[in-house]
């Protein structure tokens, strides 16, 4: 690891140590800062100081990145699925040892608490080593053929240089997603981290590059996101688009990309319902989904937010889930002792203040939280709403934050009704004992994803994405190593 500077607080009694790093890009082999000397603050959300400097791209760094992706693509899909998978592997072995060392990392420049950091590369490491499989089972078909001395083959290939851009909510686990999928595949890749965030993506590309990833195939990029996108998604030489963000900004990608005929994967906004039916353990169901929705302060796309809860357990389900919302301890995520860390950005703040004031305004009760936590570091209480009427901008936008809004239902049908009622359909969330509503919520919610009793929507075999403005195309499982590749018909005859 590159040590910059000693970087530590000294918050609480045990406080993790260790350093940040110096940020750099990575362009065709090379750690560099931008040929233009262009650069940002990067803020630690528990103090709101500076920690570091991000490079920005020139055009002639994107120029060069881009030269090397094409190159680094021939390459990479020239190596067997075979040759390819043991340095994924790798990748996931160097993780796993620097581990701590990129948790910190994450914690200091993203806000999480330092344990859900470690989780967030442990599980990162998973799947490069799940995606150094999958290559290998990239297979196509054989179709009966129409006559006799015909061949008729499905195969499958690499896609070409890929796109992506990726958010500040997980630094690492978005990156690792659409690089492992980009490994595995047989692309080269050119990413754009988040520029709130950007070590956590850069030492997953050094874990990379010191597995032996060759020169080219993998390209970290910092600067102005539209700048970088409009430039990268135009060029001739990249042929898909991979983004992780909100909805807003994937329709641009979206609409930039159909202009240059790409294929895209959006994995973008979500506004999870979470259905409680009558017939559940009230407490134990309580305990399990605050725990989920307070994780990473709520900045999560699948976070569960709009909790419809059957009348009947309504006031109980909401007083007990408020009583576990304000125990929660909230501090910067480095000291051990913290539940909750910081917000990432002041925007998450400003948009808190917003859905409170609208709540506030239009008769529902804030049970929870419902503020800052003094005015230095971008702190929240853990928030709990309750009976928001369905017109509040809680119960309609995405709070991406730890606001949960609980309210009542009467019957199935009224259930599922508002359920779908919002634009997004990522994730959802169902608890009841019976077979039956298990099965007829399976078959009614317009979502990508359902946990049924528990919350686990996005293991590495697992496909995660949307419908509807959640955004479209899958990351993860077989499925997502699909969208990084190309069908190719062959029918193969012969002439003598
Ligand atoms: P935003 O849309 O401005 O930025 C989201 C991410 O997209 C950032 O990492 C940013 O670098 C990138 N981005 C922005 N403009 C871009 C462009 N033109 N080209 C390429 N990348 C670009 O929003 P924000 O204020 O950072 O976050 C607010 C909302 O974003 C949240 O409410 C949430 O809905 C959504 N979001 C979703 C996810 C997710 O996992 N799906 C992650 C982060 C944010």
């Amino acid at each position: 690891m590159i040590a910059a500077f000693q970087y530590g607080r000294e918050i609480g009694k045990e406080t993790t140590m260790g350093q940040y790093p110096k940020l750099q890009m990575y362009i065709d082999g090379q750690w560099c800062v931008g040929s233009e000397g262009r650069s940002q603050d990067v803020i630690d959300p528990a103090t709101e100081q500076v920690i570091g400097q991000l490079p920005h791209a020139s055009k002639a760094d994107l120029d060069r990145a881009l030269e090397a992706a094409e190159r680094g693509f021939q390459v990479w899909k020239n190596k067997t699925a075979l040759e390819r998978s043991p340095i994924i592997r790798r990748i996931a072995d160097l993780l796993r040892q620097r581990a701590s060392d990129i948790a910190f990392i994450m914690s200091t420049e993203q806000g999480k608490v330092f344990s859900e950091a470690l989780e967030e590369i442990e599980k990162g490491a998973e799947h490069f080593e799940w995606m150094a499989e999958e290559g290998k089972r990239a297979y196509g078909r054989i179709i009966p053929a129409r006559s006799n001395g015909i061949r008729q083959v499905v195969m499958v290939e690499p896609v070409g240089p890929v796109a992506a851009f990726t958010p500040w909510n997980f630094p690492a686990a978005s990156p690792i997603r659409k690089l492992s999928t980009a490994l595995g595949a047989g692309c080269s890749i050119i990413i754009k981290a988040s520029e709130e965030t950007p070590a956590s993506c850069m030492e997953v590309v050094r874990a990379c590059v010191d597995a032996g990833v060759p020169a080219g195939v993998i390209n970290l990029v910092f600067g102005v996101p539209s700048e970088i996108s409009e430039y990268l998604i135009r060029s001739p030489i990249i042929r898909k688009v991979t983004f992780t963000g909100s909805v807003p900004v994937g329709k641009k990608l979206a609409e930039l990309a159909a202009q240059e005929m790409k294929t895209c994967t959006m994995e973008l906004g979500g506004h999870s319902p979470v259905l409680v039916f009558d017939d559940v353990d009230c407490t134990k169901v309580v305990n399990l989904v605050a725990k989920g929705k307070f994780r990473n302060a709520g900045q999560v796309c699948v976070s569960p937010t709009r909790f419809f809860v059957h009348e009947s357990i309504h006031q109980r389900f909401a007083s007990e889930f408020a009583a576990v919302a304000s125990g929660i301890k909230v501090g910067s995520g480095l000291d051990k002792t913290s539940q909750m860390g910081p917000l990432a950005n002041p925007r998450r703040l400003e948009a808190m203040e917003k859905l409170t004031a609208d709540v506030r305004m239009r008769g529902g009760k804030v049970a929870a939280g419902g503020e800052r936590i003094g005015n230095r570091g971008l702190f929240w209480r853990p928030t709990v709403f309750v009976d928001a009427p369905d017109e509040a901008d809680v119960m309609r936008t995405e709070p991406f934050g730890p606001i949960a809004s609980i309210v009542s239902f009467a019957s199935f049908e009224e259930a599922i009704a508002r359920a779908n009622s919002v634009k997004y359909g990522l994730a959802s969330y169902l608890f009841t004992r019976s077979a039956k509503t298990a099965a007829r919520v399976s078959e009614a919610l317009q979502v990508g994803m359902l946990a049924i009793n528990n919350l686990s929507v996005s293991p590495p075999e697992a496909p995660i994405g949307g419908v509807k403005d959640s955004g479209y195309g899958r990351e993860g499982g077989a499925e997502g190593l699909m969208q990084f590749m190309n069908v190719k018909y062959i029918s193969e005859g012969h002439l003598d």
